[in-house]
């Protein structure tokens, strides 16, 4: 297995042009939420933007609008028709890349809503969270999964969409059969994660134990969606989002410590993990 090092991704990173405006930057869709858990989608959608893509729009139930845009007044957000739940994804323009799960429910109407979008979505997407979980219980769906798109698994996601692992060694196999199997990429998240493309798999070498912590998965999905949405390919976006990801965590144990740190934190640290790779 390789290793993902600073130098490899100080060969990935691209700094943003001069000439660069919004437009030119990407627009990441991150689709999710549902009521009592806006915290997810909103935390995906703010680690997008400060990922560097130029504009970001959150597709979310009606409860969550105001929430969005209060909390978060850079992205703009697109309100389904339901109150509380997603129950069909439609949209009038065509996001760069979308991040699909944070926060979104299981409910029959969003799973109704999930299996149509899967089957005229265009990559580059990332699935990750509910999304997965809606996978598990929907595996004749994975057909419809475009080539190249990540699936950010933890443990416990990846068992349900596949089987229950003994040892990580075990889950970590599993993971390059099933990337292969359906032409995906999984980012196997954990101490450490791994991504693999079913050809070649690689570790990650950032992060500690400050990660353990309720929506900083959900983060990850931002970072990553918004780096596809600036034209990285998807095994680069995985690999640089990934040590982004960790490397905040790197950061916070030198500075702040890591008992406080929450899922907002590795938003905060993220231009200081952009100064590092540089
Ligand atoms: P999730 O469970 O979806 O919120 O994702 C948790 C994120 O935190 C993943 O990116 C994990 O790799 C990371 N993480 C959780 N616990 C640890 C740990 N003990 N060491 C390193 N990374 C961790
Ligand atoms: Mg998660």
């Amino acid at each position: 297995m390789k290793q993902i090092t600073r130098d490899l991704i100080s060969t990935l990173y691209k700094p943003t042009k001069e000439d660069a405006h919004k437009g030119t930057k990407g627009h990441a869709l991150l689709v999710g939420g549902s009521y009592g858990k806006m915290g997810s989608i909103l935390l995906s959608s703010k680690a997008a933007l400060r990922t560097g893509c130029g504009l970001v729009t959150a597709f979310v139930p009606e409860c969550g609008v105001s929430i969005l845009q209060t909390a978060f007044p850079e992205a703009m957000a697109i309100a389904d028709d339901n109150q509380k739940a997603i129950s069909s994804i439609t949209f009038d323009f065509e996001p760069s890349a979308i991040g699909i799960g944070p926060g979104m429910g299981t409910e029959e109407t969003t799973e109704e809503a999930f299996g149509e979008f899967l089957k005229s979505v265009k990559g580059p997407l990332v699935i990750d969270a509910d999304a997965l979980n809606i996978l598990s219980g929907k595996r004749e769906w994975l057909k419809r999964v475009p080539s190249t798109t990540i699936l950010t698994p933890h443990p416990k996601e990846f068992d349900r969409l596949t089987k229950t692992h003994d040892t990580i060694e075990a889950r970590q196999k599993s993971a390059v059969a099933f990337a292969s199997e359906h032409k995906v990429i999984v980012v196997l998240k954990g101490a450490p994660t791994i991504i693999t493309n079913g050809t070649e798999t690689f570790e990650n070498t950032t992060g500690n134990a400050a990660l353990a912590t309720a929506g900083s998965g959900d983060v990850l999905t931002g970072i990553i969606t918004s780096l596809l949405a600036q034209g990285y390919q998807p095994l680069e976006a995985a690999q640089l989002g990934v040590y982004l990801h960790g490397l905040t965590a790197d950061i916070a144990v030198s500075h702040t410590g890591t008992e406080s740190f929450i899922a907002s934190d590795i938003i905060g640290l993220l231009g200081k993990a952009f100064l590092r790779i540089k």
